[in-house]
């Protein structure tokens, strides 16, 4: 079979592959749609972000190797002898980051802060590539009301939905959103979904901002025309929102905010207020710890996604009260795609996209 192969940042090759049997535990798939995560879109050119210098010491020493593709929708082609709940032809997603079952975090229950466990598309391949093999235990079924393409946002909006658990956003909660890329805009429709009151989103593009408001924003502020800590605080009778998410910080090159949203996103929240970091950032950070003491901020970061977030999200999306679909800009056709899939979502602010580029291998 073909999959695209790492030889070096930079340089992916489409090869021909063998692929092993089946394990007991393991289903055998067709991906359908994929599309590289932004995080794996910059490790794939070198840029520094979340698990860079594991990244580039195994290009070093293992290279070639089949990197990502965590975020797809894939039809079943064969299961293992001790899978069930799963047959040929279920359309299914699955969860990134698995439990290693083994560690005192997995054995009490409390498997998504286990940090041992393989990931898809780093430690295990994932699905740039005709046919992969996957543990049962990452998958979810997809919904027939959702097509394949929403379908393989699926587990990027299971980390928006466990984000927003994280904040534990009350009834009536008011939310800000720094950043209105696919994260921001995620936060933001899950954060509705859960209850939040008055939903604030900032970004520097019109488009994003108009995007924001049909997608159930009730305010977006332009920050490149408006002081966004000025125009929350406005909205909110100069306390500021009591949770902010902050999903606008990394690579200037690359069209993000550097730091500069997570400092407004500081004074954006009220004091004892939650403010949640989505972005990476790729090098450490300068931050105002004493103003974080001095207003009793709570600066939190999202759990990982869970098999119950998942399943949540499976719902969410099938019965619309979340959209992806009007943030998915770039569909390309055929594996010889990806790397531009990879060039348009490492570059987003360039090539006006939202969400990833998503690359369609089957149908
Ligand atoms: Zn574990």
């Amino acid at each position: 079979m073909k999959a695209w192969r790492f030889y070096a940042f930079g340089d992916m090759r489409l090869d021909d592959i063998e692929l092993g049997p089946c394990p007991p535990d393991h289903v055998l798939v067709e991906p359908m749609v994929v599309q590289p995560s932004v995080t794996e879109a910059q490790l794939a050119f070198g840029i520094p972000t979340l698990a860079y210098e594991n990244i580039k010491s195994r290009l070093e020493t293992d290279a070639p190797i089949q990197l990502f593709g965590h975020e797809f929708c894939a039809r079943i082609l064969e299961v293992g002898s001790e899978v069930s709940g799963y047959a040929p032809g279920d359309r299914v997603a699955a969860r990134a980051k698995l439990p290693c079952g083994d560690c005192s975090m997995c054995n009490s229950e409390r498997g998504t802060d286990c940090r041992t466990g393989p990931i898809i598309g780093f430690q295990l391949p994932g699905c740039f590539a005709e046919r992969a093999l996957l543990p049962a235990i990452s998958l979810v079924k997809v919904d027939d009301r959702i097509s394949d393409s929403e379908a393989a946002t699926l587990q990027s909006l299971s980390d928006s939905i466990a984000g927003v658990e994280t904040a534990q956003i009350r009834p009536g909660d008011s939310v800000a959103i720094f950043g209105q890329g696919s994260m921001g805009i995620e936060s933001m429709q899950a954060a509705r979904a859960c209850g939040a009151g008055q939903l604030i989103t900032v970004d520097v593009r019109d488009e994003a901002c108009q995007l924001s408001l049909e997608l159930g924003a009730d305010r977006a502020i332009n920050a490149r025309k408006d002081d966004p800590v000025e125009a929350i605080r406005a909205l909110t009778g100069g306390e500021g929102t009591d949770v902010v998410f902050e999903c606008a910080g990394g690579s200037v090159k690359q069209g993000l905010a550097g730091d500069q949203a997570l400092k407004q996103a500081m004074h954006a929240v009220r004091s004892g207020g939650k403010l949640v970091g989505v972005s990476w950032f790729g090098a450490p950070l300068q931050l105002d710890v004493d103003l974080l003491r001095e207003r009793s901020l709570r600066y939190l970061f999202p759990d990982i996604s869970s098999q119950a977030h998942l399943e949540y999200t499976v719902q969410l999306v099938a019965t619309g009260r979340i959209s992806m679909k009007p943030t998915i800009r770039h569909i390309l056709e055929g594996i010889d795609k990806v790397p531009e899939a990879f060039e348009i979502t490492a570059n987003k602010g360039k090539y006006q996209a939202i969400n990833p580029a998503q690359v369609v291998l089957a149908q």
